[in-house]
């Protein structure tokens, strides 16, 4: 399930698209201006935000570009929506950094599509897709993991923790990047608690013979190889 922002002054618009997100499987929140917006973003950080280019106030495009330029918003995933449809206005909107950019008026099948697309790309983690990374395979619909043909049994947390990894695999992540992804961000807790439920992570995966898939990366944090590595090296 994916937590999505609706930041939309026009309140029929706003509930219909609200309406058929949630129908989705999609946690919605409305804003109905920039100064709303902007409370709902610092509190938490959504999966992705739906943003209106004309609202009262300041505009669409002025909040991309500042949440574009803040290293917190930065990678904050951005649909823009507009009545416009002017090739200009595609075009600053794609150059503040928007995602994708959808004329309104749009039919509810372009929008679930291009929302899907755009998650797929930037947060994969928050798409209910099943995941296999080597012989391990993971179904957030069912909940359940497989090493090869045996059935893992995980703790909530390792599992958030080990479907961000799986969708982000071969690459590196610091403790404090874990925390802000799979804990969400705004969460107080020290940096030691990712490496107990690291360790807790990688029991529940021996029986699958896929604990080494977690590899300690010294001095930076922890990645998801599927890559076998001799011991004796
Ligand atoms: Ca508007």
């Amino acid at each position: 399930m994916s937590r999505i922002v609706v930041i939309e002054d026009e309140s029929a618009i706003a509930e219909l698209i609200a309406i058929n997100l949630r129908h989705a499987g999609h946690q919605v929140t409305l804003a109905a201006s920039a100064e709303q917006a902007q409370r709902e973003i610092g509190a938490q950080l959504p999966d992705l935000v739906l943003l209106d280019w004309m609202l009262p106030g300041q505009s669409g495009l002025a909040l991309a570009r500042q949440w574009r330029a803040d290293p917190r918003t930065r990678g904050l995933p951005i649909i823009m929506l507009t009545a416009r449809s002017q090739e200009a206005d595609k075009i600053a909107g794609l150059d503040v950094g928007a995602d994708d950019y959808l004329t309104k008026p749009f039919s509810t099948q372009e929008l679930m599509a291009r929302i899907r697309a755009v998650l797929r790309r930037r947060a994969p983690q928050a798409l209910d897709d099943a995941v296999e990374v080597g012989v391990l395979r993971l179904d957030p619909s069912t909940r359940r993991v497989s090493g090869g043909e045996c059935e893992l049994k995980l703790g909530p947390t390792e599992f958030r923790l080990l479907h961000y990894l799986m969708t982000h695999p071969e690459r590196v992540h610091s403790r404090a990047q874990l925390l802000d992804r799979v804990w969400g961000d705004h969460v107080f807790i020290e940096e030691r608690t990712v490496d107990m439920h690291v360790k807790r992570l990688r029991e529940c995966l021996s029986p699958g013979q896929c604990a080494g898939m977690i590899e300690t990366v010294r001095g930076a944090g922890y990645r998801l190889t599927q890559q076998v590595r001799s011991l004796a090296a």
